[in-house]
């Protein structure tokens, strides 16, 4: 028996999803990205799905070529094959599914959110906020409406926010259920653009999922509190209706903690040197968010089985 319930998740889940990889190339990858491309490839597979790979580079001072680079090469090392956005054309530079690549693509949805009459110029720093908020360990800060009503012209060295109103959104988690999330009581006026002039991951990633047509998203449970947020901002930009999120258990280090790009000891180029296989990876990363009851080895093209199917 497998530990998760194909049956009752697929009830859940698209039929034939579109689904995405997504990393930002701002290390190498760890057993986490095995795990979540197990969830990925797996639920792909399983449901006769496709997965799409995009390069989530917004953060230009943090993400780096080379460990772009270098997460092609693990991934054809694990023996994971997208279905769109071959490696190849990314080496090629041809591709759109980079989103340093996408800048026009941002500016046309930010000027649809700004004929809604909601985006605001900011001159808030991470200081500014941190104080008015206390600044809590493991909180998120909320934008406490500052420059709302400031009036403020859109300047270099000023963020772009869109303001939300107050509002439940409800969605079904495939794996953890039904879940209510109120964006402005969880962060508050929603950060498009920062001052360096980089687009925020969750605008970036609610105006990709919608251009490319993602119908299921799995990701680390790090990220459920994303998802109201985004599914507010799918909306506003016209999706008629949102993604199904699935969000999986992340592999945690003894402590608690998440795994970061610099645990060594869980690098997959760490791995391979110490003679570690790519089914054992893959095996690992699947035993450790609960996809199996020991850590066996497991193929990438058997990744189905792994969510009981054939
Ligand atoms: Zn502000």
């Amino acid at each position: 028996m497998t530990p998760v319930d194909l049956a009752r998740l697929a009830a859940r889940l698209p039929a034939r999803p579109f689904t995405r990889f997504a990393p930002g190339p701002t290390g190498y990858l760890h057993l986490g990205h095995a795990a979540n491309a197990v969830w990925v490839w797996g639920l792909a597979r399983a449901l006769g799905g496709r997965v799409l790979l995009r390069v989530e580079d917004h953060d230009r001072g943090r993400c780096r070529r080379e460990y772009e680079v270098a997460l092609l090469e693990d991934l054809e090392w694990l023996g994971l094959e997208p279905d769109a956005g071959a490696p190849d054309e990314l080496r090629a530079g041809r591709s759109e599914l980079r989103q340093s690549d996408a800048g026009p693509v941002y500016e046309a949805a930010l000027t649809r959110l700004r004929a809604g009459g909601s985006v605001f110029a900011c001159d808030c720093s991470r200081k500014d906020l941190a104080e008015v908020e206390g600044d809590l360990p493991n909180q998120e800060t909320r934008y406490p409406g500052r420059c709302r009503h400031r009036g403020l012209a859109a300047a270099a060295g000023r963020g772009l926010r869109l303001r939300l109103e107050p509002g439940v959104e409800q969605f079904m988690d495939a794996r953890l259920g039904r879940q209510s999330q109120d964006p402005a009581a969880q962060c508050g006026d929603l950060l498009l653009r920062d001052r360096l002039e980089q687009w925020t991951y969750q605008f970036a990633v609610a105006v990709d999922d919608l251009r490319h047509g993602i119908d299921l998203v799995v990701r680390g449970d790090d990220l459920l509190a994303s998802t109201g947020r985004q599914i507010r901002l799918g909306r506003l930009l016209g999706r008629p209706a949102p993604a199904v999120y699935l969000h999986h258990p992340l592999i945690r280090k003894p402590g608690g903690e998440k795994l970061s790009k610099s645990s060594g000891d869980t690098g997959l180029r760490e791995l391979r040197a110490a003679g570690i296989t790519p089914a054992q990876a893959l095996g690992r990363a699947a035993y450790l968010t609960g996809l199996q009851a020991h850590p066996a080895p497991v193929a990438a093209g058997d990744l189905a089985k792994l969510f009981g199917a054939g």
